[in-house]
């Protein structure tokens, strides 16, 4: 566990302070994405009336495959969150107790909201093919585009829209509904 104490912070006249961390170790948040170790995370603290403000920013790299064409992608982005932290030995979500800032819940936190659970190759990926499974960035394939009758893709949005699940399946697999 990641914690940097903040006692000596806390009880000096300084109303600001600022740490770096390097993550070496990390748990994996989504099946399929990796992100590259060591990176660096900064913690920039401030005290308030109350609580702390505490701002966390860091620079990932993450390798994935492509959730369309399975191709390697690869992922980079900088996160950065802020949360007001209360001091005081009750702090409701943890993480700060007795003057430990528990970095490891904070760059969790961080990561698990903003890490996304698609990534691209690239922003334009055709993918595959659905019927035979050529990827479409390569070329085209020669399987027939499938028509389908407009009135009934409008249908099949507004059963999506109402949840209507096993009409809309319906709809998918017949082209209608049964009256
Ligand atoms: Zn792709
Ligand atoms: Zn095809």
């Amino acid at each position: 566990m990641q914690a940097l104490d903040l006692n000596g912070f806390l009880q000096s006249n300084n109303n600001k302070t600022e740490f770096e961390i390097s993550v070496r170790d990390l748990p994996e948040y989504f099946p399929g994405i990796s992100v590259r170790l060591p990176f660096t995370v900064r913690i920039q603290i401030e005290k308030k009336e109350r609580f702390v403000s505490v701002i966390l920013t860091c620079d990932v790299t993450a390798d994935s495959l492509c959730s369309r064409c399975a191709e390697p992608a690869l992922l980079s982005d900088s996160y950065a969150s802020e949360w007001d932290i209360e001091t005081t030995d009750s702090d409701e979500n943890g993480f700060i107790l007795n003057g430990m800032l528990d970095v490891d819940a904070l760059l969790d936190e961080t990561l698990y909201v903003n890490l996304p659970s698609v990534i691209l190759c690239r922003e334009e990926c055709l993918g595959l093919c659905h019927k035979c499974g050529k990827n479409l960035n390569y070329g085209k394939c020669s399987c027939k585009e499938e028509r389908r009758d407009p009135r009934m893709l409008a249908f099949a949005k507004y059963l999506e829209n109402n949840n209507n699940d096993t009409a809309l399946k319906e709809v998918q697999k017949n082209g209608c509904t049964k009256a």
